[in-house]
């Protein structure tokens, strides 16, 4: 590996030449931000063009690897915690997995059925996310609309912390900014880890696919290019059982494990034969984040949402009385099997709809404003997600709650559920 690393001094527009099947990987300093040009050549970003003609700038503690099928000469500015090149990628693996789903997507277009449905799978920290982001990339290039079906509910790359979603991609990835996300489909999961409920992950789940299915019986295309699966890097003991569950849920063609023998060896068996099990190897200059980082990151990720993207939006705050709104939280905690009432098994517990009475320490809270009714026979857990809003302020006496919304008010509609992903302060 010839390896040209740069440790924490400042850069001022260095200019690296890369040569042909070799990436440049930086990390921007905490705090910094880094420009970055294309000088000359091709080159790529998790599989997005990147413009000659464009300056990008990226973010504190961004990670980024710009990779080159011709080879190119860029130039970075900035902090950057280390920036080297390396020619050790499995991007050329990787290319050959998007044409073997390519080659899926022309027989599907030929014969009018399913495209692939691949799910990519492996422990935390092994380039899951960002495999994911390239073969979308990959295949819309090509001019397919895959759905991207995120289910890290930790942190996902489509909508808030705490939710899981699906996303017809139209365009490749924004360098900087990741997918536009203009119309996801959104549905509340409460919590950034799987298992503080894993019945309604997996009911989640099952909702999800089965509306991805629908798409696809009335988009031909959308059926065709297929979708890719990023659930979250939880493989064991019920992480691995929600893994099943959604290949099963989704009844996906293809499952790419990264970097874990055990793994591929356990879903080898457990899912049906017709099932393709790949492995491939971990990405090099993959990251490890901390505790601390991924909290950040989720951070960002809410105030992003109300703020914009380097703060290009206002949210509005407003007041909502107590008697115009629902307020619930999905699963009773969990009590001793003695306790239950007659008939009713934990996993009821666990979908269950808690009214929730507005009190001070809602604020600070995130709520999703759900699509459902309420009406008799409407699953509040099975309905979409509208959006979300900030609770600033709780007033017992004048029974109101003053809240951060994206937009004006008056809410869309007033099922409102609790988030329990760290408290929000804008
Ligand atoms: P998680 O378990 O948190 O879901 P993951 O397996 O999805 O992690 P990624 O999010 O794909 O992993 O990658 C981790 C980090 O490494 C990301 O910040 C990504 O931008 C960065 N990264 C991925 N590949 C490279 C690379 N080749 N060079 C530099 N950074 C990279
Ligand atoms: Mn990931």
């Amino acid at each position: 590996m010839s390896a040209e690393e740069s440790s924490k001094e400042e850069r001022s527009g260095v200019r690296f030449d890369l040569e042909k099947e070799t990436e440049l990987r930086f990390e921007v300093e905490s705090g910094e931000q880094v420009q970055l040009e294309l000088l000359s050549g091709l080159a790529e970003v998790f599989g997005s063009e990147l413009n000659r003609s464009k300056r990008y700038t990226f973010d504190s503690g961004c990670k980024i690897a710009v990779f080159t099928w011709q080879g190119c000469a860029v130039q970075l500015s900035g902090k950057t915690e280390v920036a080297y090149v390396s020619r050790d990628t499995p991007m050329l693996l990787y290319l050959n997995t998007h044409a073997a789903l390519e080659q899926m997507r022309q027989q599907a277009d030929r014969e009018g059925e399913r495209g692939p449905r691949v799910m990519v799978v492996g422990p935390t920290d092994v380039g899951k996310s960002t495999l994911c982001r390239i073969l979308l990339n990959y295949a819309v290039r090509v001019g397919r609309r895959p759905t991207l079906v995120e289910l890290d509910v930790g942190q996902g790359s489509i909508s808030l912390p705490g939710t899981v979603g699906a996303l017809c991609i139209e365009r490749p990835a924004d360098v900087e900014e990741g997918y536009s996300v203009q119309a996801p489909l959104v549905y509340h999961f409460g919590s950034t880890s799987p298992g503080t409920n894993i019945k309604l992950y997996n009911k989640i789940t099952s909702r999800l696919a089965a509306v991805f299915n629908q798409r696809c019986e009335v988009n031909r295309r959308a059926c065709s290019s297929g979708c890719v699966i990023n659930p979250c890097g939880w493989v064991k003991g019920s992480g691995y059982q929600a893994l099943v569950h959604a290949a099963s849920a989704f009844e996906v063609d293809v499952v790419i494990v990264l970097d874990q023998e055990r793994l591929y060896n356990e879903l080898h068996r457990d899912l049906p034969y017709f099932v393709k099990t790949v492995t491939r190897p971990r990405r090099g200059g993959v990251v490890e984040r901390s505790k601390d980082y991924r909290r950040e990151s989720r951070d960002d990720k809410v105030r992003d949402y109300f703020y914009g993207f380097r703060g290009g939006l206002y949210p509005h705050a407003f007041d909502v009385r107590f008697s115009d709104v629902r307020i619930y939280k999905i699963g009773a905690p969990t009590i001793p099997d003695s306790c239950l009432p007659l008939g009713m098994s934990q996993e009821d517990n666990q979908l269950k709809l808690v009214p929730v009475t507005p009190g001070r320490d809602l604020v600070h809270h995130l709520l999703s404003v759900s699509t459902a009714e309420g009406g008799a026979g409407d699953s509040v857990i099975e309905s979409s997600v509208a959006g979300f809003i900030v609770v600033t302020a709780v007033d017992p006496e004048r029974q109101v709650l003053t809240v951060l919304s994206p937009a004006p008010r008056p809410l869309p509609k007033n099922i409102l559920l609790i988030m329990d992903v760290g408290r929000v302060y804008l």
